[in-house]
């Protein structure tokens, strides 16, 4: 469903990501993790091409995401990425955030696509929120908008980075709940997150990155359980 192969990132003469290689099958839920700065934004950003690649090739979903015909933005709109911070828009309501894409991308009307956000507010826990705007509604809240603003374009996959870090610890939960839901209904996910019980609970593979290179990949049994490099066995200890 989304491979990299041998993916190459220089920000100017940084090598941000060096010689990647993974495959997310359809369905598969990743968590990717390693320390700061060992590039896992970069990684996930360069899937809809919020961060070029100077070498290599993505493939997403059947799609050559460097493919001379592509059309970015159409493209862009159909990836389903959640960030750390939601960037709601603060003057439309909740239902009109996440009605927006459809409309503008995909064509839909307005009441259709009325219809199909209120089911996903529904999804995501949120069914009485349409008419409330963004600043109504705590952290958490907003966060699972966010989540259901992208699924409203029907996403092939679901990319997540850090959905949680600028959350009040008393709303990670919910949030993680939404997306465990997601996975169980087999959502295929890339998620960048601190939460390691998450990644045991939820995660079909595990990446670990350092410095721009993938790592070490396998089941959170083995990574957990029987980390193989120095790196991620430091990685782990410091956890602790
Ligand atoms: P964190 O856990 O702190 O979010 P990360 O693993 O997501 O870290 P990235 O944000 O992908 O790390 O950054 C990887 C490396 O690339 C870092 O050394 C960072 O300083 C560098 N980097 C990221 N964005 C840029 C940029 N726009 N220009 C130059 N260097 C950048
Ligand atoms: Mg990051």
């Amino acid at each position: 469903m989304i491979s990299f192969e041998q993916v190459n990132k220089w920000y100017d003469s940084y090598h941000a990501l060096a010689d990647v290689s993974a495959e997310v099958a359809r369905g598969e839920v990743v968590v990717v993790c390693g320390p700061s700065g060992s590039g896992k934004s970069t990684l996930i950003r360069t899937v809809n091409r919020l961060e070029e690649i100077q070498k290599g090739r993505i493939v997403f979903d059947g799609q050559d995401i460097y493919a001379p015909r592509l059309d970015l933005n159409h493209f862009r709109a159909r990836v389903g990425f959640v960030f750390q911070s939601f960037n709601l828009f603060p003057h439309l309501s909740v239902a009109e955030n996440i009605m927006m894409a459809p409309m503008n991308v995909l064509g839909q009307k307005r009441a259709d696509a009325r219809v199909r956000a209120l089911e996903l507010l529904e999804r995501v826990g949120l069914a009485a929120k349409g008419d409330s705007f963004p600043g109504q509604l705590s952290g958490g809240q907003q966060q699972r908008v966010a989540i259901a603003r992208a699924l409203a374009m029907n996403p092939p996959a679901m990319l997540f980075d850090e959905p949680t870090s600028a959350l009040d610890p008393e709303m990670v939960g919910e949030v993680l709940q939404v997306m465990k839901s997601l996975a169980r209904d087999g959502m295929t996910m890339i998620c960048v997150t601190h939460e390691m019980n998450f990644a045991r609970e939820v995660a079909d593979r595990v990446w670990f990155m350092d410095q721009g290179s993938m790592v070490e990949t396998g089941t959170p049994e083995d990574f957990f359980a029987r980390p193989q490099s120095p790196r991620a066995q430091k990685f782990l200890a410091d956890l602790r």
